[in-house]
């Protein structure tokens, strides 16, 4: 008899698809009868673009072979194409919209397959948590991001009716449980207007969070309990019941490493240790040559030495950033000035394998939570400069609450603006031996100890694994076989 299936729905984007394909294997691995208990299918939803949907197929042709070659049960079902939204204002409304497209295929997909164990949702895919109960089987959200965003969704509801206005404008610190005060100015983006669908939307699934059987965080417990704790204890779904949590992470795919090395860890390699800052800016970040000449003229003035991904801005009509086109973007001479000690590189590169570099001494951070992980797991301090999503509140937490980062001035009322005096300053701060540099350095130290611990066998992270994965298999037993004699 095929084994229960638990059904992951990722949306599209690497940063929400690869960790949750992980965590699907983890949870395989970690469940008994030698991985066969259960078995995972992934239904798959069409990216909007040519480009993103080839990085898709590439992502599971590695996921498969990896899968296979630990002999867990993993399966990609891909769903039929939707037209997707094109009157829409913003990334979370255009997912959250082609999600709602895509109700009738998963509801079709599901109900064929012969035997559910559970629903797994991403974050942006809460709709199909009615799915989930018209089906009878039990729904939990993969929260792709951490406890204090988690916590921020949770409240949002209430927030917004507590607070008359824009956030931007409200007197005084917004009370997001299990952090310290948060500065309006350090709330996720999509809130910032709360006209907008974008706001809509956000408060939506926060809302919906609370209706799932359990909530599956990429986070440690070492690493967030205020957020954790103040989740659990109910203070965020006041009045509510809080959800069950499962913080199972770090979950990070490490790929297998390119062969022959890339060329930044090849540079890296001739580095000494802790001597370069790393600029990298996730899946979304680029820079126009104005913001790109303050990076330029900080880097060389701080005198460290460096190794910049920079991306370009996207082409009319799309949200990807483009390769950088470096003579357009760079200060003249720059190049030349810096080639002893610095490289710009003008495209994606392989973050995880250069975090794990030794020659890494800090990370200057657009805070994706991956990325914090990334870091975190590798013991880099970091130096956050936040974009867009819930980058700002990362940002904060990983000041305020964590400490294993310097802090950055960042203008956000200009596009994030950074002035090179800025980045200048936070580069030392950061690589230098001043006490702001030293403490975020120990701290990264203690969290790359406490993330490696939280998964590895009697870690916490683990123990949060096995919960989940027998409150799944309680649930395919006969109540019959529950009972007690
Ligand atoms: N990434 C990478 N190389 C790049 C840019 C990004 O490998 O040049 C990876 C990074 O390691 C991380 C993911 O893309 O795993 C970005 O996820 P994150 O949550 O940090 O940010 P997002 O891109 O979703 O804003």
């Amino acid at each position: 008899m095929a084994a229960p299936t638990v059904v992951l729905l990722p949306v599209w984007g690497a940063g929400h698809l690869m960790p949750m394909i992980e965590a699907g294997k983890r949870l395989l691995a970690t469940t008994g009868g030698g991985g066969r208990a259960l078995s995972v299918t992934v239904l798959v939803m069409r990216p909007p673009t040519e480009q993103q949907a080839s990085e898709v197929e590439g992502h599971i042709r590695r996921a498969e072979a990896e899968a296979a070659a630990a002999g867990l049960d993993v399966r990609f079902h891909r769903l039929p194409a939707v037209e997707p939204p094109t009157d829409h204002e913003g990334p979370v409304e255009f997912t959250s919209r082609a999600v709602e497209l895509h109700v009738p295929h998963v509801r079709a997909a599901v109900s064929c397959l012969p035997s559910v164990a559970a629903l797994v949702l991403d974050l942006f895919c809460t709709p199909l948590i009615d799915v989930a109960r018209e089906l009878a089987v039990p729904a939990y959200v993969y929260f792709t991001c951490n406890a204090a965003a988690l916590s921020f969704f949770l409240r949002l509801p209430a927030l917004l009716e507590e607070a008359a206005g824009e956030f931007a404008e409200m007197d005084g610190a917004a009370d997001i449980p299990g952090l310290p005060p948060v500065p309006p100015l350090c709330l996720p983006t999509p809130v910032m207007e709360r006209a907008r669908p974008e706001c809509a939307w956000y408060a939506y699934h926060g809302r919906r969070f609370a209706d799932a059987d359990g909530i599956v965080v990429n986070t440690a417990a070492e690493l967030e309990r205020g957020a954790l704790s103040a989740i659990a204890a109910g203070r965020c779904t006041l009045g509510g019941p809080a959800p069950a949590l499962y913080p199972i992470g770090p979950v990070i795919s490490f790929p297998p490493p390119a062969e022959p090395p890339h060329d930044c860890v090849r540079w890296l390699e001739a580095q000494t240790p802790a001597s370069v800052v790393f600029l990298c800016f996730g899946s979304g970040g680029f820079f126009t040559a104005p913001q790109a000449h303050e990076v330029a003229r900080g880097l060389e003035r701080s005198g460290h030495r460096f190794l910049w991904v920079l991306r370009g801005p996207p082409a009319a009509g799309s949200r990807q950033p483009t390769d950088a086109d470096l003579a357009e973007l760079l200060p003249e001479g720059f190049l030349e000035r810096t080639r002893d000690r610095g490289l710009v590189w003008p495209t994606t590169a392989p973050q995880k394998e250069i975090l794990a570099r030794a020659a890494v001494g800090g990370f200057v951070t657009h805070c994706g939570w991956n990325s914090i992980l990334e870091s975190l797991w590798c013991g880099v301090p970091m130096a956050p400069w936040p974009l867009y999503a819930e980058q700002h509140l990362n940002a904060f937490a990983l000041v305020a609450a964590a400490g294993a980062a310097v802090a950055m001035e960042v203008d956000r009322g200009r596009g994030n603006f950074v002035e090179a005096a800025e980045l200048e300053r936070a580069v030392r701060a950061l690589m230098g031996g001043g006490e702001e540099g030293r403490r975020a350095r120990e701290r990264a130290a203690e969290m790359k100890a406490a993330c490696r611990s939280a998964v590895e066998d009697g870690g916490s992270s683990a123990a949060a694994l096995k919960r989940l994965s027998s409150d799944i298999l309680c649930r395919q037993l006969p109540s019959s076989s529950l009972a007690t004699p």
